[in-house]
C-alpha cells in the first residue's frame, strides 16, 4: 500500500515480517494483519491571531478492529505524516494485545509546530481537527490520547469538542484527560513510572545494584521527566538529559526540580546552566546503566548502535531502534534492550484504566491505579523475558511475537467476513 510510504512505515513493516517469519504465519494471511484498516486525512483550517488562514494536514489512523475500539495518541510534531501515523498505530496494535487490553492500535496527528501557535490558536486547531475526526472517534470506537506535542490541555479540548457536538457529557472519548473533567490520578505519571519500574525489573535480572546506578534521558517531556524522577526515587543518578534543542551533562547527577522548573518557564532545555552542554547525539553514547531514549522514532540506528555503552536500553519513546540497530544490538547481549512496547505501556494501561473509570463513573484512588499498573507491567515482563529464553530470541522478537500473536488469533477466531 504505498499511501503508507514513510521510513517509519518501512521499519514497521520489516519489524512485523520478521515476526510473521519467526510465528510461520502463512504468507497469504500477513496482509491482513500488516496494513491499518482505516485511516483517514483532513485539512484543518486555523485562523490565525493575525485574521489569515493556515490550513494543516491531519490524520487518524485505525490499525486493526478485532479485539475492541482503537486507542493511541495524537501528536502534534513537523514531521507527522500519514506513514509516520500508521507505523505508531501498528505499534499501538501489538502493544495493546501484549498487555492484554481489548483494544486495536490507532494514532493521529497534526503536521504543525505546536511552539509556534499561541494558546489561543492551539485551541482553535484542537477543535476544528477533533470537529473532522467526529465520525470516526467515540467511547467505542477509537479513543485518542495525549502523545509528542499534546497535553492533558488537548485532551480537554478534544473532550469538550466531542462532548458539545453530541449534546451530553462524553468523558470516554479521550483518556490523558484533567482529572476534573473524568481523567485518572497516575495516568500522567503512568509512561515514565512504568519505565522505572521495568528498569528496576531489568537490573534485578541483570544483579544491578539500583541504587547508585547512573541514567541518560532523551527527551525530557512527559515520559522522559517521569522516568527521570522515577528512577532517582530508586536512588539512581540522571547524569544527562535532553530536548529538541540540545542537552546537559553533569556527572554528579542533575538537579531534575531545577530542570523541570527551566523547561517550564522557558519551555525549552537550553541555556540550563545545571552542567554541560552535550548534543543529542553524543548523548546517546555516553557511559551508563540505562539510556532512555523518550522522545522520537529511529534515534538508534545501524551507525550508531555499536558506540551504545548502556547496560539497559530501555525505549520510553515509540520506535527508537532501528531494524538495522536491531541486528547490531542482537550481537551485543552485553546491552539488555526492553522494547518501546513493553517499556512505555504504562500510558495505555493507565489510559485503559481511565477509560473504564470513564464508563463507570466510578473512580480509583491513586495507589489502585499504580498497584494495578504494575501487575499487568510484571506480567508483560515475566512472559516477554521468558518467551525470550525459551525461543531464544530477542526482548523485541519475543514482546512483539505475543502481541501479533494474540491478534492474529483473534482475527482466526473472528473469521473473514463475508
Ligand atoms: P512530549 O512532547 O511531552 O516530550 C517530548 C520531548 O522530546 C520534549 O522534551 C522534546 O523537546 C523532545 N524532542 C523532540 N524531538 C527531539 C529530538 N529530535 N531530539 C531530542 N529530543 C527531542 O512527548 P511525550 O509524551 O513524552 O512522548 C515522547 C515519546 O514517548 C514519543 O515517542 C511518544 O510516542 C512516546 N510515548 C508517549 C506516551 C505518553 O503517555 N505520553 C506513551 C507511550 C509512548
Amino acid at each position: 500500500m504505498d499511501v503508507y510510504a514513510h521510513p517509519t512505515f518501512d521499519m514497521a513493516v520489516r519489524q512485523f515480517d520478521l515476526v510473521a517469519e519467526h510465528l510461520e504465519i502463512p504468507v497469504a494471511e500477513r496482509d491482513r494483519l500488516k496494513y491499518p484498516k482505516r485511516s483517514l486525512t483532513v485539512a484543518v483550517p486555523l485562523r490565525r491571531d493575525d485574521g489569515t488562514t493556515t490550513v494543516f494536514p491531519g490524520y487518524r489512523v485505525q490499525h486493526h478492529l478485532s479485539l475492541g475500539p482503537t486507542k493511541g495518541g495524537i501528536r502534534y510534531h513537523p514531521d507527522v505524516r500519514l506513514g509516520e501515523v500508521a507505523a505508531l498505530a501498528m505499534w499501538m496494535s501489538w502493544k495493546c494485545a501484549l498487555m492484554g487490553l481489548p483494544y486495536g492500535g490507532a494514532k493521529g496527528g497534526v503536521t504543525v509546530d505546536p511552539g509556534s501557535l499561541s494558546s489561543g490558536e492551539l485551541e482553535r486547531l484542537t477543535r476544528r481537527y477533533t470537529q473532522e475526526l467526529i465520525p470516526f472517534i467515540g467511547p467505542q470506537i477509537d479513543i485518542p490520547a495525549p502523545d509528542l506535542g499534546t497535553n492533558e490541555q488537548t485532551m480537554a479540548w478534544m473532550m469538550d469538542t466531542y462532548s458539545t457536538h453530541m449534546g451530553h457529557c462524553v468523558p470516554g472519548v479521550v483518556t490523558g484527560k484533567p482529572i476534573v473533567l473524568g481523567g485518572s490520578l497516575g495516568r500522567r505519571e503512568a509512561t515514565g513510572r512504568g519505565v522505572g519500574y521495568l528498569v528496576g525489573r531489568a537490573f534485578e535480572t541483570l544483579g544491578i545494584d539500583q541504587s547508585g546506578a547512573t541514567a541518560v534521558i532523551q527527551g525530557f517531556g512527559n515520559v522522559g521527566s517521569h522516568a527521570a524522577y522515577s528512577l532517582a526515587r530508586h536512588g539512581a543518578r540522571v547524569i544527562a538529559a535532553s530536548d529538541v534543542s540540545g542537552g546537559t551533562y553533569n556527572a554528579a547527577g542533575l538537579d531534575l526540580r531545577a530542570l523541570e522548573s527551566h523547561v517550564a518557564a522557558h519551555r525549552t532545555m537550553a541555556d540550563f546552566g545545571g552542567g554541560e552542554p552535550i548534543d543529542n547525539a553524543a548523548l546517546l553514547e555516553l557511559p551508563c546503566d540505562v539510556l532512555v531514549p523518550a522522545a522520537m522514532e529511529r534515534q538508534i540506528t545501524g551507525e550508531n548502535a555499536g558506540r551504545l555503552r548502556c547496560r539497559v536500553l530501555a525505549e520510553g519513546a515509540n520506535g527508537p531502534v532501528t531494524p538495522d540497530a536491531d541486528a547490531i544490538l542482537a550481537g551485543r547481549p552485553e546491552v539488555f534492550v526492553i522494547p518501546d512496547i513493553l517499556c512505555n505501556a504504562g500510558g495505555v494501561v493507565a489510559s485503559y484504566f481511565e477509560w473504564v473509570q470513564d464508563l463507570q463513573s466510578f473512580f480509583w484512588t491513586e495507589s489502585e491505579v499504580t498497584d494495578r499498573l504494575f501487575r499487568l507491567l510484571e506480567g508483560a515482563y515475566q512472559q516477554t523475558l521468558l518467551t525470550a529464553r525459551k525461543r531464544n530470541v530477542t526482548m523485541r522478537m519475543a514482546a512483539m511475537s505475543l502481541g501479533v500473536k494474540r491478534v492474529w488469533e483473534a482475527k482466526r477466531a473472528r473469521g473473514l467476513f463475508p
